[in-house]
Parts: structure tokens; C-alpha cells; sequence
């Protein structure tokens, strides 16, 4: 079994390898052999809930690599990662990456797993595989949103999660995420300067896109991102498929997790 030593995050002590449900490719270091048999019996239920929640069969070539510890995923990156627990979905091309550490704890790994493969999943159907696009041609916080309402089966503690993140909304720093313009702050978590901001965004995604599935149903949600065109077309589309625009929906979900909603609607 080759992995994909082409790849840029390859490093040399990811000198095993295993091919696991789905044609995924895990390459992983001698000792962190014990962290494999964990992702690759998690495998088969996460794709399977990914297959029925997007209604389509899983992209080939998808990679996993377990680096032995943070120092090594830095190296790989190039530069200094913090979290031991983090994960990193490089989408370019083709080829799909999913990286973290053997030191991941062993049961958030199905949830760790559905996240990072929902984006995958995501970025395939709607093409998007630029994630820092600050154009936002398919905002961050559906993709995002999509990967948390996934993962949320996957959690021991969902009603503490929920209550963390209905809180993370409320803090009083007179800042309230808007979904037009949310983008800057995702992936910047372990920022002093941008933690609660970045806390929030997520917390907002998650109850916007639960809002959409509640209302409408999952199925009329995938039928969304699976429009042609949606990258060119997303504020119009959005209105004709969830019967209110943006800046509606926005300015409805921001009153009711607590935002000032000063905002009106029309002018947002
Ligand atoms: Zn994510």
C-alpha cells in the first residue's frame, strides 16, 4: 500500500499504511499503530450516516495521516500548530486530506471523523475547495454549520455543547455575528484576540444551519447545495429555496439567539 508521499504534508515517519472502508488511505508512524484500529472500525458508520445525510456515494481518494504528535503535524505544516487536538482538512485538487495527531482522544475520533469528511463531502458537491475564500461564494458558515449538525451525533455531550454555544452567543461584547460577512473569524479559536469571536461564529452556523433543517428538512437542504451554479448564484438562490433572503433569515436567527437585531432586514 503506497500513501500519497506526493503530497506536501507527507513526512518520511508516515512510513505505514492501510486502506480502510471507502478506499481511504491512512498513513501513520510504527507507534501510533494503536490510534488505527480505532479510525478504522469508526469508518464504516461515518460514512455511512455521510452517504445518507448528503444522498450521494463518498469521493474517492481521500487520505488520512497520523502524525505521532503536534511537533511533527508543525513540521508538516510548516508552522507552529497549537492544538493537539486539531485537524486539518488541506482540499486541493483531486486528492483530499484529512491530518491529525495520535494523541486525538480515542472517542472523540467518530465525530473528529464526520466533521472533517462532511467537509470533503461538501466541497466536492458544491465545488468549493477553497476554504479561505473571503469572497464567500459559498459561505463558510453552511459548510460549517453542515459539518456541526453531523458531528452533533457523535457527541456524549451534546445538551452541554448547546448550552456553551447558546452562551457564546450572549457575551456581552456588543458583537454579533452576521451571516453575510462571517468569515474572518473560523479557525482562529486559539487566538487571545479573536477565541469568542471565532467561538461564536461557529455557535451561529450550527443553530442557523439546525434552523434551515428544522424548517425545511435535510433533504430540501442537500437539494439546495446541490443547485448548479450555486458559487455564482448563492443570495438569489438562497431566497427562491428557503423563501426568505439572507438578510431575513439572518435578521430572524440573530433575534432569536439573542442578538441586538439592530439590523433591519432590508437594509443589511
Ligand atoms: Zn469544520
Amino acid at each position: 500500500m503506497n500513501p500519497p508521499r506526493k503530497s506536501k504534508f507527507f513526512l518520511d515517519c508516515l512510513n505505514r499504511a492501510c486502506k480502510a472502508t471507502g478506499g481511504v488511505d491512512i498513513a501513520y508512524s510504527a507507534e501510533t499503530a494503536g490510534i488505527i484500529s480505532k479510525i478504522v472500525s469508526a469508518l464504516p458508520g461515518v460514512i455511512h450516516e455521510l452517504e445518507a445525510f448528503y444522498a450521494c456515494k463518498g469521493p474517492s481518494q481521500i487520505s488520512i495521516f497520523v502524525y505521532p504528535d503536534i511537533t511533527a503535524m508543525s513540521q508538516a505544516f510548516g508552522r507552529e500548530l497549537q492544538g493537539e487536538q486539531w485537524c486539518f482538512v488541506p482540499i486541493k485538487g483531486e486528492h483530499s486530506l484529512i491530518t491529525f495527531t495520535a494523541k486525538l482522544k480515542q472517542d472523540s475520533i467518530p465525530r473528529v471523523l464526520i466533521h472533517e469528511f462532511s467537509h470533503i463531502y461538501f466541497s466536492r458537491i458544491t465545488g468549493n475547495q477553497d476554504v479561505g475564500n473571503y469572497r464567500q461564494s459559498i459561505p463558510l458558515w453552511l459548510d460549517e454549520g453542515i459539518a456541526l449538525h453531523l458531528d452533533s451525533k457523535f457527541r456524549h455531550n451534546l445538551e452541554q455543547v448547546l448550552r456553551k454555544r447558546c452562551n457564546a452567543l450572549k457575551s456581552p461584547h456588543g458583537y454579533f455575528p452576521k451571516l453575510m460577512d462571517l468569515y474572518t473569524y473560523f479557525n482562529r479559536l486559539d487566538e487571545d484576540e479573536f477565541g469568542i469571536k471565532a467561538e461564536m461564529a461557529y455557535s451561529f452556523s450550527y443553530f442557523c444551519v439546525q434552523d434551515l433543517i428544522e424548517q425545511f428538512g435535510s433533504e430540501h437542504l442537500i437539494a439546495f447545495i446541490n443547485k448548479p451554479d450555486l458559487a455564482n448564484n448563492f443570495t438569489h438562490l438562497f431566497k427562491s429555496h428557503f423563501n426568505s433572503s439572507l438578510p431575513e433569515f439572518n435578521y430572524a436567527m440573530t433575534k432569536k439567539y439573542g442578538g441586538a437585531a439592530k439590523d433591519s432586514p432590508v437594509d443589511s
